[in-house]
């Protein structure tokens, strides 16, 4: 998707060889439009099937999620990271280890908002290792739910999780695949080395 990489370009931030900041349109500030046209493609490259309800991650997949979910006016489910004291048992609940954050949390979704009638589209802003998209895959397994496949805006390319999701059984589709973050650069998937 050549306008998100045009936005990744001019303001993504190298943190290391591995981790890109978007703060200012994915990650802290969000730019709505941006998001409008992310969740038209997802709905696009995913029009094969009949999705009913779309499931992300608190708290970056949520804007990417929700835009797809007002254009195919289905509902929209969050995975919540922290045990919420409203929500408490009735749960599907995977573990997921953050790279970034050194951390392991129990992500967890009502058993009351995805059931084994749903057709489900899996959103996340980025899929790095692929733990939080496989912790998605474990909580739409768990409610019998049928698998569209899983849309990620931004794919670290040299990283797993692609390769771990499609091992899995389940269609991946990124709107940018970066394919390094050397040399103080973000290269795509595809683009020559200059
Ligand atoms: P994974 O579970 O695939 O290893 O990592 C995905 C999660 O980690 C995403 O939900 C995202 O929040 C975070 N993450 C991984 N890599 C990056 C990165 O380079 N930049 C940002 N901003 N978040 C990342």
């Amino acid at each position: 998707m050549e306008l998100l990489k045009e936005k990744i370009r001019q303001e993504g931030k190298l943190l290391s060889e591995e981790v890109l900041k978007v703060d200012s349109f994915l990650n802290h500030q969000i730019d709505p439009v941006l998001m409008y046209e992310i969740g038209k493609e997802f709905v696009s490259r995913f029009s094969d099937h009949n999705i009913t309800k779309i499931v992300t991650i608190e708290s970056s997949g949520i804007a990417p999620a929700a835009m797809a979910g007002l254009i195919l006016g289905v509902p929209v489910v969050f995975a919540r990271k922290r045990k919420s004291l409203t929500l408490t048992d009735h749960l599907y609940s995977a573990k997921v280890y953050s790279f970034t954050k050194k951390e392991t949390n129990d992500i967890s979704v009502s058993k009351d908002f995805i059931s084994n009638e749903d057709t489900v589209l899996l959103i996340d802003d980025f899929l790095a290792n692929g733990q939080a998209a496989l912790g998605l895959i474990d909580i739409a397994q768990q409610s019998g739910a049928t698998i569209a496949g899983v849309g990620i805006v931004i794919e670290k390319s040299f990283q797993t999780g692609a390769d771990l999701i499609r091992q899995a059984g389940v269609r991946v589709e990124s709107l940018a695949e970066v394919q390094s973050l050397q040399n103080g650069k973000v290269q795509f998937v595809g683009e020559e080395t200059i």
